[in-house]
């Protein structure tokens, strides 16, 4: 049984009932529990409880600072490809769209990995479109060869693979995979994603089982706002953690929330979600789960972000560029553009001012068993 089997018989709009109903009663049994419910998550995101969001704030302050300390953890997207077979038609790395496409050759990657370790980075993270023909697990299987040697964490957001695949990819340094539902409305999804293997609800949303049974160390879960109604899309995604929690037990789970931005291509999200919104689902998120880490990226503006630092956040990329050779050059193939420009100097210090330290590095390649011939 995967997840998909789990929530085979749950009806998005029954569940997006269930949340408008809520109330302040609901609301405030969710912020005095111990161990929130999916019923709590439900009152957490609801429109009741945007009368909880100063307390909801400082509880997910405390919760944060209990589990984490002050501290923020620092990575860095490095974009191998922008080939990809799939339509999203809210990307503007769409295969439909015209732009030039680049798969970054050993030279291009080393020098990207230059400029990157210059910066002071120990977290990578690998990314590519969905093109197993340029980009498949060969490709990728090398480009972390190449890389690792360089960080002490190297971790993967490209197409869906097989359980095979991943433990293969294990061998070569592999930390993490963040893998994206984007939506968790099955009715819709095939409207967002209507061709190339994306398409395939079920092959995706069943991709951190795979991981799970793979024994990746973290993988990463998270939707794309903008497309459908945030509450329910964050109620699935807890659902999804929490299954997975208990099931892969011995992994560790990241929760991301981007946000559409501008790029290529005429999509306009449909559910817009106000930064007062998007607070009260990431302090859900962390009410509901003290352990999950979350991530906050460069789609968020400055003052989004710095108010973020000290409620809840525990992860951020910083001086991101989102087009394949970005570090070396500047070329207009972003996937989506940049929000918060600045430089990870620049953020240390905002960093440093909120009274928080920056985690370049909090992993050690001692601790992978597979690499060292333990296993
Ligand atoms: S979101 Fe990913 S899979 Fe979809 S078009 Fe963009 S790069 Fe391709």
């Amino acid at each position: 049984m995967t997840f998909y089997d789990a929530v085979a018989d749950l009806d998005w709009n029954r569940t997006g009932e269930e949340i408008y109903r809520k109330t302040v009663s609901d609301v405030e049994q969710a912020l005095n529990r111990h161990n929130p419910t999916i019923e709590d998550m439900k009152a957490l995101v609801s429109p009741a409880a945007e009368n909880y969001l100063e307390r909801m704030a400082w509880q997910s302050r405390t919760a944060t600072q209990k589990r984490f300390g002050k501290t923020i953890r620092f990575y860095i997207p490095l974009y191998l490809s922008n080939a990809c077979l799939n339509h999203c038609i809210y990307c503007g790395f769409n295969h439909s769209n015209s732009i030039r496409r680049v798969i970054l050759s050993d030279e291009a990657i080393k020098n990207e990995v230059k400029v990157i370790k210059q910066m002071g980075f120990e977290h990578i993270l690998l990314l590519t479109g969905e093109s197993p023909v340029h980009a498949g697990t060969d490709y990728i299987e090398h480009a972390l060869q190449l890389v690792k040697p360089y960080f002490q964490q190297v971790s993967l957001e490209v197409q869906p693979l097989s359980t095979e695949d991943y433990m293969r990819l294990q061998k070569s340094g592999l930390h993490g995979v963040y893998i994206y539902q984007e939506t968790y409305n099955r009715n819709r999804y095939t409207h967002y994603h209507p061709a190339g293997k994306k398409k395939d609800y079920k092959w995706r949303i069943e991709t951190p089982d795979r991981l799970g049974c793979a024994g990746i160390h973290k993988t990463g879960l998270g939707v794309l706002l903008g497309l459908e109604d945030w509450r329910i899309e964050a109620v699935f995604l807890a659902m999804h953690l929490r299954y997975l929690e208990k099931k892969y037990w011995k992994s560790t789970y990241s929760v991301s929330f981007p946000r559409i931005r501008p790029h290529e291509g005429s999509f306009q999200p449909d559910f817009h979600i106000t930064d007062k919104q998007f607070a009260q689902m990431i302090w859900a998120f962390r009410i509901f789960d003290n352990d999950v880490e979350m991530s906050l990226t460069t789609r968020e503006n400055s003052v989004f972000r710095d108010n973020m630092i000290s409620l809840g956040i525990t992860s951020m990329s910083a001086g991101s560029k989102t087009e394949p050779g970005g570090y070396c050059q500047k070329e207009e193939l972003a996937q989506w553009t940049v929000n918060d420009n600045r430089s990870p100097e620049e953020m240390l210090k905002t960093i440093a001012q909120q009274g928080y330290e920056v985690v370049w590095k909090d992993w050690n390649d001692f601790f992978n068993p597979i690499q060292y011939g333990k296993i």
